[in-house]
């Protein structure tokens, strides 16, 4: 291995907060829990997890979003998402949907289940200001198009977004080409196994450890990052992470930092002042999601 790669070391944690949304479903916020909580172009995390319905069964009814992206992704349940577009997607274990806001989409998302667990995540992903305001599109990706990618050690690896590339082989995941040239990888590591990727230097990355425990960095420099913790990492061109006893599952995710100035009104995220105030007045006036005529 090349030595003069810096790997990466733990830098930040952000503890999950529970929180709800939508009609009252209850989840665990990391990213996202205040301004000084987002990892440019991460603006929020959240996971879902409940085998008690009444944690969400009143789902997301219908609901605004400009500015970005929301991608959620599915470990357990069945959600129905319906927007504006006409668009109808069912969502269900292993599936993934990626939503681009941008102008507007009006959207609403239900469990189409009454009894038994529903998990997993939603992130939100900033767009650069000259493409807050292209038109909305929509994606939906069944499990059996999303590769899993078997590692060396034993432990495996979704790629939903970007490639995986180890050891002279790569695995493309679905999702390529944004300007914030997301990677969106669920790793599973039995016990003291080590996952290692390289990742562009001056992108931003972050884990969240959705099962057990993980020591993250080069050996001899680890810290340990807990169960359902977000950790930022330091600047550097390697991602080391080793599972802790049980093993671990976690999402690792990086993306091209924007460097543009955030501002944000609950599901409206643009770069001024002035452009979250026309939002609410198109939204008020029904100009949300096309320009007037
Ligand atoms: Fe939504």
């Amino acid at each position: 291995m090349d030595t003069t790669v810096v790997s990466r070391s733990l830098q930040r944690v952000i503890a999950g907060m529970p929180t709800s949304d939508g009609a009252g479903v209850k989840l665990r916020r990391t990213l996202g829990q205040g301004q000084g909580s987002r990892l440019d172009p991460f603006l929020m995390l959240d996971e879902f997890s409940s085998e008690n319905p009444g944690d969400y069964i009143a789902g997301f009814p219908p609901h605004p979003h400009r500015g970005f992206e929301t991608v959620t992704y599915m470990l357990d349940g069945h959600m129905r998402h319906e927007d504006h577009l006409g668009n109808v997607g069912e969502l269900k274990s292993g599936g993934v949907q990626w939503m681009t806001a941008g102008r507007g989409i009006i959207h609403s998302e239900m469990p189409q289940q009454e009894e038994g667990r529903m998990r997993g995540f939603q992130l939100w992903i900033n767009l650069p200001a000259k493409e807050k305001m292209k038109p909305a599109g929509y994606r939906d990706i069944p499990a059996t198009d999303i590769p899993v990618a078997a590692l060396d050690n034993g432990g495996s690896a979704k790629v939903i977004a970007g490639t995986l590339v180890q050891e002279g082989r790569s695995v493309a995941g679905p999702i390529q080409g944004l300007s914030t040239e997301p990677l969106y990888f669920d790793v599973h590591l039995p016990e003291g196994a080590t996952f290692t990727h390289a990742v562009d230097e001056g992108h931003n990355v972050f884990l969240y450890t959705y099962e057990g425990g993980v020591q993250i960095g080069a050996a001899g420099a680890q810290r340990q990052l807990k169960p359902q913790s977000a950790g930022i990492l330091s600047p550097g061109g390697l991602v080391e992470v080793t599972a802790e006893a049980g093993g671990a599952r976690f999402l690792l995710l990086a993306g091209r930092p924007l460097r543009e100035p955030v501002t944000q009104y609950g599901p409206f995220v643009m770069n001024t002042v002035e452009e979250i105030e026309q939002a609410i007045r198109d939204f008020q006036q029904g100009n949300f999601t096309q320009a007037p005529a």
